[in-house]
């Protein structure tokens, strides 16, 4: 039999997880151009800060951050940074999506679209690293996709697309990506304009239902692309909703329609591009349309699911902007 304590003041608290000492892992693409020693940064910060050396894993063609992903929540780290660009970020996502497990960002490379949404400085590595182990923390919603009703289920946190905007990102060339950045999109966006449109069923909440000649639909967790456009207005990533635009230009100027009721945020009449908000939206289509999720091309399919999870996914912010949803006291 155990001796009892000899007084009974001091309560006996489990202090293991308080007292432990906190642990990051880095998933790095190494593929991403960066002038900066990253593993040095997260290094030099994690001691600095007291935490233990962080634990390094890098991403494949074959494994673009998954496993990466898993390894880290199986060695219970604190926080997971994701550095690489939309890809990497959406892959480790889809991992911790759902656990207690804090996402860091550190953008690299040219898009990093989930980064600006959330006005992250997308050329400051030091301060992302910063972020992610003494930030603030929010909850964002995520995503869930499944195509032609496969049981697993993809995430994406930006924005998905079936049709036009995802042969954009099928036909996008690296090399040219590499040398003008995001200007390659719109390379391969002026090759893929001229095309058919497809008949396009779509369910909102499993009622509203649309039918059309469209050539994209696509859906948003946020709003923001490249070049400060904001082609999801107002849209929020922890409002609950999943935003869902469908494009259908008509006639010889239909392109210059969709662009214009763009720019003008989605305000006027024209119909050739119109805006929804659900929490799940069912698109299908009769013959196979490629498919994007954050700029992942993920070849093509006839249905998607998309159903939105409100305030599944921890994310590590710079402590001190002012917005509403961040919690106001940073990470001990
Ligand atoms: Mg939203």
């Amino acid at each position: 039999m155990a001796s009892l304590p000899d007084t009974e003041s001091e309560p006996q608290v489990d202090t293991q997880s308080e007292s432990r000492t906190k642990r990051a892992a880095l998933i790095l693409n190494p593929v991403k151009p960066t002038t900066e020693d990253i593993r040095a940064i997260v290094t030099e910060l994690s001691l600095e800060k007291g935490w233990q050396e962080p634990l390094f894993l890098e991403t494949t063609a074959d494994d673009p951050g998954h496993g990466q992903a898993r390894e880290a929540l199986k060695a219970d780290v604190d926080v997971v940074i994701a550095a690489g660009g939309d890809g990497t970020v959406r892959c480790v996502a889809e991992e911790l999506a759902g656990t207690e497990t804090a996402l860091g960002l550190l953008p690299l490379g040219t898009g990093n679209l989930l980064a600006r949404n959330l006005d992250i400085d997308v050329d400051d590595p030091r301060g992302a690293v910063e972020a992610a182990l003494g930030g603030t923390e929010r909850l964002i919603d995520v995503v869930y996709v499944n195509v032609d009703r496969a049981q697993d289920a993809h995430v994406f946190l930006v924005m998905a697309g079936l049709g036009f905007d995802a042969a954009i990102m099928a036909d996008t060339r690296d090399d040219l990506k590499d040398k003008v950045g995001w200007l390659a999109y719109v390379d391969a966006g002026i090759r893929n304009l001229p095309g058919k449109p497809s008949r396009v069923r779509i369910t909102l909440d499993g009622r509203r239902r649309i039918n059309g000649r469209l050539r994209s639909v696509m859906g948003g967790n946020c709003g923001k692309i490249m070049g400060g456009l904001e082609i999801f207005p107002g849209a929020k990533l922890d409002d609950g909703l999943l935003d869902v635009m469908t494009i259908a230009p008509s006639g010889a100027f239909g392109w210059f329609a969709v662009l214009g009721k763009l720019l003008a945020r989605g305000k006027g009449k024209d119909p050739s591009l119109e805006y929804y908000q659900c929490k799940t939206a069912e698109i299908e289509v009769d013959s196979p349309l490629e498919i994007e999720l954050d700029g992942d091309h993920l070849g093509k399919g006839r249905h998607m699911a998309l159903r939105v999870e409100p305030s599944s996914l921890k994310l590590r912010m710079p402590y001190g902007k002012k917005d509403p949803a961040i919690l106001t006291n940073p990470i001990p």
